[in-house]
């Protein structure tokens, strides 16, 4: 056994995979270059950064002298007037909408030793399980037939348990589950995948099973800090192998890619920059930006001190900063606050830009069909800071006027990768999506809202109702037909 997973660990890594994507013997990340930014530009001038916000808004992405500058932002004034910039970025990219998912995790095995990670091989703790087929259909029924999920974040360790075959069969079996609810049918529309590093072939295998976003952190872009927490015997420690994923990612045409930093390893200025310095790789290389930026700060894990011991840990004033300068340098991109924060800062932070967010969260394996309550720490892979169901978090979006969409019409209709950022950055897509919002969000009341969510919801949609009168007199007309139908029984009429 330990003969074959030896030599499974040593397949994994292809090294052509790699080089092929390097402009000479250097990657894209340049330590001592993004220092240089951060340091060059201190104090900088307002007529500057009002013409850096002029060029955010024009859904344009930033450079790295830009996007420094924003980060060294000091003036008072100037720092409110970004909070506004951001809000209207996102309003003219995304409208008023929040999409919501679950993450779904299928196991805790790892060949990995990341020394903040409660999964890690050497963390002795924690009782080890990989669902089975039978045990992920109990989990998709729970989360697509009664909370009402309809999209996810499978999250998967390193291993060869859960390898490129187990990834797959999941996926399907995930996307197989259709459940009866109230009026309708739950299903899970859209699973995304939280991954370790995958081989060009592997990733084509799961585009054609059709894969939503492909997630990979590259944790921290500071190359001496990533070898230190990844040790360097494990398969993790391949700086490189992480970084070029994205790449592999796109020439195998899983077009939708999300990328992330772990805050909280590292001084977080720099990891916004190395943030920045992926999305503009992509962009040179393949002409498509990240999907999604995440930006997850270190939570306390079982039996995992390292986190106690790390001087970088972010501040809530710095977690702000850290969502505006990217909701900025990156207007495009969706970008993920997860039930990591607790409501508190969710609830402060969800007007800088956010697109996406979870709820109903639970990280430990098998937890939604076990329906255990407490938190059992050693099932997880750290603790969460907001345990809001779904109803209740769509209950508290909605007063503050955000409508929840489930719609995943963009991905199935090819509004992916190339062709949504041009949407997105055209603020075309958004025309769209309001439709589909609105949809989806009705389908949601009538097949699983509490009654006060269901009161407040329909309100919201009959305010959004009016404006799309008033905006797209004729898309309003179909509109009033799918809620008809909608409330008829039928499910999943998108535009
Ligand atoms: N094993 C895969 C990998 O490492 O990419 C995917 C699964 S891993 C569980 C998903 C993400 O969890 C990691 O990329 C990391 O950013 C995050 N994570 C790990 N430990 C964490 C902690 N203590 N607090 C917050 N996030 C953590
Ligand atoms: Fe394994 Fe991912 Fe945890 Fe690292 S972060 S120990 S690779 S599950």
């Amino acid at each position: 056994m330990k003969e074959s997973l030896n030599s499974w660990i040593a397949n994994r890594i292809k090294e052509e995979e790699i080089t092929k994507y390097m402009d000479g013997e250097h990657d894209f990340i340049n330590d001592e270059e993004i220092w240089k930014k951060i340091e060059e530009n201190k104090d900088p001038d307002p007529v500057r950064i009002r013409e850096i916000f002029d060029k955010a808004l024009r859904i344009e992405t930033l450079t790295p002298d830009e996007t420094a500058m924003l980060i060294n932002l000091k003036d008072p004034d100037l720092y409110e007037e970004m909070k506004e910039v951001a809000l209207k970025i996102k309003l003219k990219v995304y409208d008023n909408r929040i999409v919501t998912f679950a993450p779904l995790y299928m196991g805790d095995y790892c060949v990995n030793n990341c020394l903040y990670c409660g999964f890690r091989l050497e963390n002795k703790i924690i009782k080890r399980r990989v669902l089975t087929e039978d045990e992920i259909r109990k989990e998709t029924e729970v989360l697509a037939g009664e909370i009402g999920h309809k999209r996810l974040i499978v999250v998967y360790g390193e291993h060869p348990k859960t390898d490129v075959d187990y990834i797959e069969n999941s996926l399907r079996t995930i996307y197989d589950v259709k459940v009866k609810v109230r009026n309708g049918y739950g299903q899970i529309r859209r699973a995304n995948v939280n991954a370790a590093p995958l081989q060009i072939d592997e990733l084509r295998r799961l585009k054609e099973v059709g894969i939503g976003t492909y997630q990979v952190f590259q944790e921290t872009y500071h190359h001496e800090t990533y070898k230190m927490v990844h040790p360097q015997n494990t398969l993790k420690g391949n700086y490189r192998w992480r970084l070029y994923c994205m790449h592999r990612a796109l020439e195998a045409e899983v077009d939708d890619v999300g990328i992330g930093a772990l805050f909280g390893l590292y001084d977080w200025r720099f990891e916004v920059m190395g943030l920045l310095y992926h999305a503009l790789e992509l962009e040179k290389k393949f002409g498509i930006g990240p999907h999604t930026v995440s930006f997850p700060r270190l939570e306390p894990a079982a039996n995992t001190p390292y986190i106690d011991k790390t001087k970088y840990a972010v501040s809530d004033e710095d977690f702000e900063r850290i969502i505006l300068v990217l909701r900025l340098a990156i207007p495009y991109t969706g970008m993920i606050l997860t039930a990591r924060e607790p409501k508190e800062i969710r609830d402060r932070v969800m007007s800088l830009g956010i697109t996406q967010t979870d709820a109903s969260t639970k990280i430990g394996i098998g937890a939604y069909s076990d329906r255990y309550t407490e938190q059992e720490l050693e099932r997880q892979q750290f603790l969460i800071g907001d345990p809001r169901t779904l109803d209740e978090l769509i209950r508290d979006l909605a007063k503050m006027g955000y409508i929840t969409s489930f719609c995943t019409a963009g991905y199935r209709c090819g509004r992916t990768g190339k062709c949504i950022m041009d949407l997105l950055r055209a603020g075309t897509e958004g025309k769209y999506c309001k439709l589909n919002a609105i949809t989806t969000f009705k389908e949601w009341l009538l097949d699983f809202a509490s009654e006060d969510t269901a009161k407040i919801g329909n309100a919201l949609i009959e305010k959004e109702l009016n404006e799309v009168k008033e905006k797209m007199p004729k898309a309003y007309k179909k509109l009033k037909e799918y809620l008809t139908r909608i409330e008829n029984g039928e499910r999943d009429l998108y535009f």
